[in-house]
Formats: structure tokens, C-alpha cells, sequence
């Protein structure tokens, strides 16, 4: 019988309520095949900010590293204190490569579309958001414009404010092995490669011929190729056609967001920031603070994330058991939170806290 030793963050906001409900429910749900966790409680956001003077304390990364794998609950970004982002800082300290996102309908979930079944896997590191940008005005830009205006005949206007966008050969090539591996482990049939090579032909253009290489190594998987602009259209017109995609940062920023949205919102969107020696699962959402202590949100989200993780501990009979009593306690919709009522102000609706003990009872009745 496995323990698993985990960093559980609780984070801030409705951050703590969503990660205790959802810590007892992935209790449950290893309990149903006889393992346990031992968990490593580790505190980032704003709340540990005023005590430790940061809101990533070593104390929390170090767990992290030490334990290769961890859930967190959403923390706040506070505007204008001068800290940046506690998720963008761990996915850059830990090297999280991959951001995973599937996008799937459950029954009782209200869509406008059915039978979604996409994973998105979105690189995390390069591209536009790499962060490399020079403003407009500054002196930085000027020299940069002027130095690209020497190189070719097209010029940048000197009022320009200038991103770059790297995509190289090693970043394509891992994430686009994630996918096809993930892809493979999960029964996938299909990767599609999102870029828009057409235009792009140096950055988008270098991923999409990463990819055919790479493709070349998993003949079992069908390769697509798909251009970002066709993909919207697409995703909206022949939802049950698309598989596992694979993109660079921005487009899988944005699609991951059109997903999420085409199966019923944040409220029931996983996710998963994924490197070559640490894994951190957290909900799509944001903290939002103002339910704040209310025992109201929905800790669909955060938990499919630790469905995730079962799986990515290779938990896959326990992760199974997991969103099959997440399907029964949603497809009832008795026990669920507001924003899975078709009214949201329905006084049946439960809180976060009963919601979970309605996954909890579902998942010891099915395993008894
Ligand atoms: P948010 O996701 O917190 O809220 C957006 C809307 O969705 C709100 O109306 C909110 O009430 C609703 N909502 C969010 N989660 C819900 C849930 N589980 N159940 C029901 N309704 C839910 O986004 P925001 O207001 O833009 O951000 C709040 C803070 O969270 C910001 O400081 C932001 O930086 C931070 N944030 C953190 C993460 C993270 O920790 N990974 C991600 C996104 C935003």
C-alpha cells in the first residue's frame, strides 16, 4: 500500500476552503485502493507575505523539490506591492515546462457543447511570454529598433514598442514529446500541432518541423497539423474532433481559455504545471477572494487537478474511481455548488464543504 509524501499549498483567498475539501476527497479517492497521502503543508500568498516578508518562502520551494510533487490551492496576485506573480515565479523557479489543461464535459455541467474531450498542453517558457520586451520610448527600444532597421528593408516605426518571441528547437522538442508520451500513456490517438507556420515560418515554422520530426518517433499516435486561427473555428464547429493539442505559450494561453469556457467555465477547470523534476497541480481559477470564507465556491476544479495528480503518481485506478464520483455528483446535481445550479441563486445549492462529503460518501459506497 503506496504513501505518497505531497506539498499541499493551501494558498490564499477561498484557496484554503477548496484545498481542505479537496485534500479529504483525495483521501477518499486513494483510500478506495488502499493508499494514503502524507501530506507536506507549506504556505505561499499573501497572508504568509506579512509574516515572512515574501509570498514564496525558500521553505515552500525546497518542499517542493524535496517531494517532486505538490497541489495548490490559487493565490492572489497583489497589484503594486512589487511581488510578482507566486505562480509565474514557480513555474519559472521549478522549470514547469508543460502546462496541461484538459477540457472535458460532464454530464450536468452546463455547456453549450457536449462530448468534449481535449487536453491542451501548452509550452510555459518561451515565445511571447517569455518576458524579453522593450518599451516604447525608452532608450533600450531605440537601440533595438535601430539595430533590426539595419538588418532589413521592412522597417519597425520608431514610436514601436517591441516583444520578442523565441521558440527554440529544445523547447518545441520537449513539450511536443510531453504530448505525444501523454498522448500514448492515456490512450490518445491524435496530437495536433497548433502554430501558424505560414506566417511565422522562423518560431511557429521551427515547432511545426520539430514536430514532424518528433512525430516520427510515435507511429502510433496520428499526427495533425492545424493552424491556430483554423483550430478556433474548428474546436467551435467539430468539438469531438479535436484530441491532444499541442502548443506554444500564447496560443495555448488563449485556446486553453476558449476550452475551458466550451465546458462549462473555471469552475471545472484542471490543471497542471509539469517539469522534468517537479509537478504542480492547481485549479485554472483565480482566488476569488470576495466568497472568501463562505463555503460557497466549487472545488470541482481543484479537485479533478488532484485527479491529475493520482494519475501522474500513476494512481490510475484511484484517479478513475475520482471522476467517476465527480460525474455521479454533478450528472445528480443535487449536491452541488451554486454555479452548477441551473438557477445560482437556488437555495438547495451546497457549500464547498458538503459538496465534498457528497464525492466522499459516492466514492466509499462505490468501493464498498
Ligand atoms: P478568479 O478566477 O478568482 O475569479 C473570476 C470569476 O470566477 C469570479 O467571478 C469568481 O467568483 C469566479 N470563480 C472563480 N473560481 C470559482 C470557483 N471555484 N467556484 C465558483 N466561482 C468561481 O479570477 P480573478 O478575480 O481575476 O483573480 C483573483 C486573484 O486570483 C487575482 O489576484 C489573480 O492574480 C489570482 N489568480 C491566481 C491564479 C492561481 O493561483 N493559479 C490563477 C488566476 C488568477
Amino acid at each position: 500500500m503506496a504513501t505518497y509524501r505531497v506539498t499541499l499549498i493551501p494558498g490564499d483567498g477561498t484557496g484554503p476552503e477548496l484545498t481542505e475539501a479537496t485534500r479529504r476527497v483525495l483521501e477518499a479517492a486513494l483510500g478506495t485502493v488502499g493508499g494514503s497521502f502524507d501530506w507536506d503543508v507549506q504556505e505561499a500568498g499573501v497572508d504568509i507575505m506579512e509574516t515572512a516578508g515574501t509570498p514564496l518562502p525558500p521553505a515552500t520551494l525546497d518542499s517542493i523539490k524535496r517531494n517532486k510533487v505538490a497541489i495548490k490551492g490559487p493565490i492572489t496576485t497583489p497589484i503594486g506591492t512589487g511581488f510578482r506573480s507566486v505562480n509565474v515565479a514557480l513555474r519559472a523557479e521549478l522549470e514547469l515546462y508543460a502546462c496541461v489543461r484538459p477540457c472535458k464535459t460532464y454530464p450536468g455541467v452546463r455547456s453549450r457543447f457536449d462530448n468534449i474531450d481535449v487536453m491542451i498542453i501548452r509550452e510555459n517558457t518561451e515565445d511571447l511570454y517569455a518576458g524579453i520586451e522593450y518599451e516604447q520610448g525608452t532608450a533600450d527600444a531605440a537601440s533595438v529598433i535601430e539595430f533590426l532597421n539595419g538588418k532589413q528593408k521592412k522597417q519597425i516605426r520608431p514610436d514601436s514598442g517591441v516583444s520578442i518571441k523565441p521558440i527554440s528547437v529544445f523547447g518545441s522538442e520537449r513539450i511536443i514529446r510531453y504530448a505525444f508520451d501523454y498522448a500514448r500513456a492515456n490512450g490518445r490517438k491524435r496530437v495536433h500541432c497548433i502554430q501558424k507556420s505560414n506566417i511565422m515560418k522562423f518560431t511557429d515554422g521551427l515547432f511545426l518541423s520539430v514536430f514532424r520530426d518528433v512525430a516520427k518517433d510515435y507511429p502510433d499516435i496520428d499526427a495533425w497539423e492545424n493552424l491556430v486561427d483554423a483550430t478556433c473555428m474548428g474546436l467551435i464547429q467539430r468539438p469531438e474532433e479535436w484530441d491532444v493539442l499541442a502548443l506554444p505559450n500564447l496560443y495555448g494561453d488563449i485556446l486553453s481559455d476558449l476550452t475551458a469556457g466550451m465546458v462549462g467555465g473555471l469552475g471545472v477547470a484542471p490543471g497542471a504545471n509539469i517539469g522534468a523534476d517537479a509537478a504542480v497541480f492547481e485549479a485554472t481559477h483565480g482566488s476569488a477572494p470576495k466568497y472568501k470564507g463562505l463555503n460557497k465556491v466549487n472545488p470541482t476544479a481543484m479537485i479533478l487537478s488532484g485527479m491529475l495528480m493520482l494519475r501522474h503518481l500513476g494512481e490510475l485506478a484511484a484517479a478513475d474511481n475520482l471522476e467517476s464520483a465527480v460525474a455521479t455528483v454533478l450528472g445528480e446535481g443535487r449536491n452541488v455548488t451554486y454555479d452548477m445550479k441551473p438557477n445560482r441563486d437556488d437555495p438547495t445549492a451546497v457549500g464547498t464543504s458538503e459538496y465534498a462529503d457528497a464525492l466522499i460518501s459516492t466514492l466509499q459506497e462505490a468501493s464498498s
